[in-house]
């Protein structure tokens, strides 16, 4: 058991990491439609501090550089190699401690940035920025159109996040993942609502937004241990972390104890060059190689330190959690809700008849069912199942995107 636990705990560590950067993940978004750049500056900006908070502005000695350079590649008279010369032989590299490249100069033109927008491919969002602009959107667009042909444009995302199922549930009916969208109401508001249109499906539906959510929710619950099961639960996750800090205090006194050692040795060489008995330079390489073992053991007793009260805080991460799932999730950001969900349902869920089921859940809620089952009283979770091969017989070709 004691096993099983450790990893269970190292799935819900992993997870309670993934809802964090998660969340990081939404200040930085915060951050950019703020319009602050929430990453290194780019080439020819730097970090300042203005009224108190971190903004990006212009290295005044680039600026002319960085304008030149849009400016002689919207001529269409150069090219990347020549562009890259010019700007080295005005000192580029001496001011930003390192020489242009062609890729620097790719970098510096198909940036947005020197223009006022901020993009950021990895989420496929464009924001105006609030930093100053160097040169003008229409010398940017030139320039770019010379070097590079017609500009991409950034597909901008919105709305997914506000269906944190969708994609994730698949029609019962027809399997296929069902979409999210509003629709108008007869009053004229938007209605928010979770349906297969699937062509082809035999039973087409929608469901309202937070009728399916809470049944969701619900379903969720039904993997929480009772409250005895709970108290099992943290003892057991207990009486692990303190196994494993005792074993690491015998540990971390064997190493205290090789340091020590070292310390008189280190009392010995100086001692013997003192009296004469070896030369200076024998003392130093002696006292070099001592104080490198020292270095070594020091890492080891740190890498050995086993904190107790961040152990201590990712099982009552996991009883809470494992008390709670649904109202966890229902309290969740959608981002950290599609986390969670794809973390414990890595197949996604199917939606039929008002509940649903699933083909597999993940190690660690297996382990809450195993834990479960072996420890009455039983809880055990509906619907999981049917089989894979039922699935696969009635899938109707490969899946669309659902968008
Ligand atoms: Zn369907």
């Amino acid at each position: 058991m004691g096993k099983a636990m450790r990893g269970m705990m190292l799935v819900w560590a992993q997870l309670d990491n993934d809802v964090r950067s998660e969340r990081t993940a939404s200040g930085m978004k915060a951050a950019f439609n703020a319009g602050r750049w929430p990453w290194g500056a780019p080439i020819g900006y730097r970090h300042g501090i203005k009224n108190g908070k971190k903004t990006v502005e212009v290295v005044e000695e680039l600026r002319p550089i960085i304008t030149s350079l849009f400016e002689e590649a919207a001529t269409k008279l150069y090219s990347k190699e020549q562009l890259t010369q010019k700007m080295n032989d005005r000192g580029f590299g001496r001011l930003w401690k390192q020489k242009a490249t062609v890729k620097t100069i790719d970098k510096i033109l198909k940036k947005k940035f020197y223009y006022g927008v901020m993009e950021a491919a990895d989420w496929k969002m464009e924001a105006p920025g609030v930093h100053e602009a160097i040169i003008t959107e229409d010398l940017w667009s030139r320039s770019n159109k010379a070097i590079y042909g017609e500009p991409k444009r950034v597909k901008i995302t919105g709305k997914s996040i506000d269906f944190p199922l969708r994609h994730f549930t698949l029609c019962g009916t027809c399997l296929s993942p069902l979409r999210g969208s509003y629709s108008k109401g007869r009053s004229g508001g938007s209605y928010p609502y979770y349906h297969c249109t699937t062509k082809g499906c035999p039973a087409p539906h929608s469901w309202r937004r937070s009728d399916l959510e809470s049944s969701f929710s619900e379903y969720l619950n039904q993997f929480t241990l009772s409250p005895v099961q709970l108290a099992l639960l943290k003892a057991t996750l207990l009486e692990d972390v303190e196994r494993s800090a005792s074993l690491h205090e015998t540990e971390e006194t064997k190493i205290l104890g090789k340091i020590n050692d070292i310390g008189n040795e280190k009392l010995d060489v100086m001692r013997s060059r003192r009296v004469g008995k070896i030369t200076e330079g024998e003392e130093l390489t002696m006292l070099d190689q001592l104080r490198a073992e020292e270095s070594v053991l020091k890492v080891e007793l740190s890498e050995n330190k086993i904190d107790r009260s961040e152990a201590e805080a990712v099982i009552d991460f996991t009883i809470h959690f494992v008390a709670h799932v649904g109202n966890y999730w229902e309290h969740m950001k959608p981002n950290e809700k599609t986390v969670l969900q794809k973390a414990i349902f890595p197949k996604g869920v199917v939606y039929e008849n008002g509940t649903f089921r699933t083909d597999e859940i993940s190690s660690s809620f297996q382990l809450i069912k195993s834990f479960a089952e072996e420890n009455s009283p039983l809880v055990t979770p509906e619907g999981i199942g049917p089989s894979i091969s039922w699935m696969k017989a009635r899938r109707p070709g490969p899946l669309d995107d659902g968008a």
